[in-house]
């Protein structure tokens, strides 16, 4: 769901907002519906109390803006059931009881509900957060590693239920120093490495805080069969972000009939026309769109780059091959102007801390180079090890 404008956490005030359905396999738009809330022609004609003159309505919302959601969800998922003849057996998406419980009431049947991993992680983080005034020791370091072992856990057992359930039950005691339950994935066997991610290296010990943590991961433990299959709507994220750019929060076009029109755009000549209407809406200054324009030299220039990066990439080959660095981290060390040979100097020089000094060098922003993550450092310092 996006709103076209909205409310920080959980105030939403937004006079419009569209719901997209992506089918997991496809990655295809299945169906998008809009809640507005807002007219400006049959709001113009209640101010002077006239009749509205007969105009294309898309006013169809009069409750708040939250229950767009579970309405637009339910509508959604009738009319691909509809139009399909195809039932809708699982629904991937964010904790939200509400939509689901519109969408099995809508549909007349038992819809199996995943766990979107995304949010999945983000509302483990919350809790976490929540627990911080409690527990002093609790730093925000580990709950990034509680987060980074919680959407680990997932990513390794994609679509293993009882690992994926055996795993976060052992997180917390591993985080604590006890390795009975770990799998295979634990490093205890090697010394002194299996708790790099946390401060010094060491097991925590707060017990207080280990009983509240452990409960967390129980938790998400019991939910194991909602994650395993690591649902993910990162599609239906970035089409919102798309529908965000169109329609910028801080305009507003929901008063108009322009921001279903708009949606209807799938041509490159409806694109450019409707591209036109926003502008003159808007009132865009030239000057703004300069901004995000680009000309033919700069097209060369991006090109000729391209093209650097793609040579520079493929210097980091052996790596990527022996799975000691991802194609993408070869891409983003080349983007950054690395080729290996500045890899081999600074690991001769200073080993991992070398590695470390040159990739997360901070750029004008304050972002890392390349990456300052320890794991995937470390990952790259096995090559040299076992050259
Ligand atoms: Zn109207
Ligand atoms: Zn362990």
């Amino acid at each position: 769901m996006c709103w076209q404008k909205r409310g920080t956490g959980r105030s939403y005030s937004s006079s419009s907002g569209v719901g997209t359905a992506i089918g997991q396999l496809t990655g295809k738009i299945l169906d998008y519906d809009l809640r507005v809330t807002h007219c400006a022609i049959c709001h113009s004609a209640e101010k002077a109390k006239r009749d509205a003159k007969p105009h294309n309505c898309q006013k169809n919302w009069s409750k708040s803006a939250k229950p767009m959601e579970s309405s637009t969800g339910a509508s959604l998922m009738e009319t691909i059931e509809e139009v399909s003849g195809v039932p809708v057996d699982v629904l991937i998406m964010n904790d939200d009881s509400a939509t689901l419980s519109r969408v099995k009431e809508a549909l007349d049947h038992e819809v199996k509900k995943l766990s979107d991993i995304n949010h999945s992680t983000k509302s483990l983080g919350k809790a976490f957060y929540n627990l911080k005034s409690k527990h002093k020791t609790l730093s925000t370091d580990i709950i990034e590693y509680y987060k980074m072992c919680f959407s680990y856990a997932i990513q390794q057992n994609k679509n293993n239920e009882t690992k994926l359930k055996e795993t976060l039950t052992a997180t917390v005691p591993h985080s604590f120093g006890i390795h009975d339950k770990c799998g295979n994935w634990c490093n205890k066997s090697i010394e002194n490495n299996f708790h790099k991610y946390l401060l010094h290296g060491k097991p925590l010990t707060d017990d207080a805080l280990r009983q509240d943590v452990q409960i967390k991961f129980d938790t998400v433990a019991n939910n194991a069969e909602r994650l395993a299959p690591a649902g993910s709507t990162k599609d239906v994220e970035s089409t919102n972000n798309i529908y965000a750019s169109k329609a910028p929060k801080r305009f507003c076009f929901s008063k108009c009939e322009n921001l279903k029109t708009r949606y209807n755009a799938h041509n490159a000549v409806d694109d450019v026309n409707s591209l036109h209407k926003l502008m003159t809406l808007s009132k865009v200054e030239k000057q703004d769109v300069l901004e995000f324009s680009f000309s033919v030299e700069s097209i060369v220039e991006n090109m000729k780059y391209d093209k650097i990066v793609k040579v520079d990439a493929e210097s980091f080959g052996d790596l990527v091959k022996g799975k000691y660095m991802s194609a993408q981290m070869a891409v983003r060390c080349a983007q950054s102007g690395l080729k290996k040979c500045h890899l081999d100097l600074a690991f001769h020089r200073k080993g991992f801390q070398g590695l470390l000094d040159l990739l997360s060098q901070r750029r004008q922003d304050g972002s890392p180079r390349v990456t300052k993550t320890a794991a995937v450092i470390k990952k790259i310092t096995g090559y040299y090890d076992n050259k």
